[in-house]
């Protein structure tokens, strides 16, 4: 099966719809700009450790600050997006929906910089004809203070005016700190203003009144919603709204093992929801830090659910469905789809009777 399955994965085209620009460099753009780093300051001497090799949550926010810490320049930033969305299009991925945090570093940038920068390297790849479509979701971190959430929001709506690939907003952080509940009126402000959401939510367990109150407000999609059904710690009110209101729910199936969220590929939800037919979306999280790709991603779904052919791409296709981008960017993607199905994808059926 694997060597079909990694060709069929591989060259299939996908979307990925739930990526932090800063898990998601690459150990060899960190490399890069590690040298640069220590090279500004000797004294310091960074390493990059075990990159790529998280072990629980902690380790992953480690690796993030360590991440953000190398990006301090607006230089930086924009050459590791550029990495990042050329890396996506070599795994043959067509639509990318990033997702950042808008940062700021005194003497150094500012919030806004942080994201021109970002759609800066967006424009550039356009330009230079990368065969892939980013659009960029701002990141509001819940153990941030909510000026820093307030000061976003209205950086949105002012670069919104001019900037058509900011296209949503993601509440995302440590999961394990504070209330996400209070930045509910501020999301709700960004989607007056025209942008879609997308919430972690139910993702480590003993949330579930946060969780409700996330999922009341109907949620563009849910990310790595864990803990919604009562055998992993939610419960059968939770379960109903998700279903009712059929939000689809992105999964990051390595990410999820290597922060603990689940103890192994065969506690994981993923099963549940989509032998209900429920839209899920396959996608990386943070493909550097978690040392993975979305031909991993499929692949490791392939293999642990007995998925066949037909069923990868058809969740690969139906991802389609589910990006904040317009109608018309929707149909172009479905085209390609069908095209590559038509005429590029392998002959055989179901690589899971092959060897
Ligand atoms: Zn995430």
């Amino acid at each position: 099966m694997d060597v079909n399955a990694n060709f069929f994965c591989k060259s299939m085209p996908k979307v990925e719809l739930h990526a932090h620009l800063s898990g998601s460099f690459s150990k060899e753009t960190c490399q890069r700009l590690l040298q640069k780093y220590n090279k500004e300051n000797p004294t310091e001497k960074l390493s990059l450790g075990n990159y790529g090799n998280c072990r629980s949550l902690d380790d992953a926010n480690q690796t993030i600050g360590l991440c953000h810490k190398l990006t301090n320049s607006l230089e930086s930033i924009y050459t590791s997006t550029c990495d990042v969305i050329k890396e996506y299009a070599a795994d043959n991925v067509k639509y990318l929906e990033l997702r950042s945090r808008p940062r700021a570093l005194a003497g150094k940038f500012t919030r806004r910089q942080y994201i021109e920068a970002i759609l800066a390297a967006v424009d550039a790849c356009v330009q230079e004809g990368v065969d892939i479509d980013v659009k960029y979701l701002l990141s509001i971190d819940r153990a941030e203070d909510i000026s820093v959430a307030q000061e976003s929001i209205q950086l949105a709506r002012e670069l919104l005016l001019s900037h058509h690939s900011i296209v949503g907003m993601d509440l995302s952080g440590n999961p394990k700190t504070g209330d996400a509940r209070v930045f509910i009126p501020l999301l709700q402000e960004g989607r007056k203003v025209g942008l879609k959401l997308a919430f972690h939510a139910a993702e480590f367990p003993g949330k579930n009144p946060e969780t409700k109150a996330l999922i009341e407000m109907r949620p563009d999609r849910l990310g790595q919603a864990v803990y919604v059904e009562p055998e992993m710690g939610g419960t059968l009110e939770l379960t109903s709204m998700v279903e009712n209101y059929k939000i689809p729910i992105e999964y990051s199936l390595t990410a999820n093992m290597r922060t603990g969220a689940v103890p192994s590929i065969g506690a994981h939800p993923f099963w549940h929801w989509y032998s209900k037919n429920h839209p899920c979306i396959l996608t990386c999280d943070g493909k550097g830090i978690m040392n993975t790709s979305l031909t991993n991603e499929f692949l490791l779904a392939a293999r642990s659910f007995q998925l066949s052919s037909t069923q990868v791409w058809d969740l690969s296709q139906k991802a389609i469905n589910y990006i904040f981008a317009d109608d018309e960017t929707k149909a172009k993607l479905h085209s390609k789809w069908r095209m590559w199905q038509a005429h590029e994808a392998p002959s055989f059926t179901n690589f899971l009777d092959q060897d």
